[in-house]
């Protein structure tokens, strides 16, 4: 640092504005990200590092993504699925409930409850 003795002999109060003007910050990057529950957070990443999958989110701390449609967290809130919610997917409901029907009479047939 060539200016290392200006600075140290100049004024203190002269010092900050010189330092900020040439202060260059490393180039960023915004990178957005959507939580379940709507919010977006907006983080500066360096333009050269890769942006991370998810980030939590700082107003409810679900974790968020970068995909405003898919957030991550709504994955998280359906962590078991069912064959029969699989089914019940692919069939309409009067079906799922007559399946639903059928699989609890055969539970209570197993159990002896039936
Ligand atoms: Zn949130």
């Amino acid at each position: 640092m060539p200016n290392g003795h200006v600075i140290r002999g100049s004024r203190v109060g002269s010092v900050p504005e010189r330092l900020a003007e040439r202060y260059e910050p490393a180039p960023c990057r915004p990178v957005t990200y959507w939580c379940r529950n709507g919010h977006h957070t907006q983080i500066r990443i360096a333009a050269e590092a890769e942006a991370p999958p998810v980030w939590d989110c700082p107003r409810c701390g679900y974790p968020a993504g970068q995909d405003a449609q898919n957030p991550p967290g709504r994955v998280r809130s359906e962590p078991y699925k069912s064959h029969l919610a699989y089914v019940k997917e692919r069939r309409t409901d009067a079906e799922g409930e007559a399946i639903l029907a059928e699989a609890l009479a055969e539970l209570r047939r197993r159990r002896g409850t039936g």
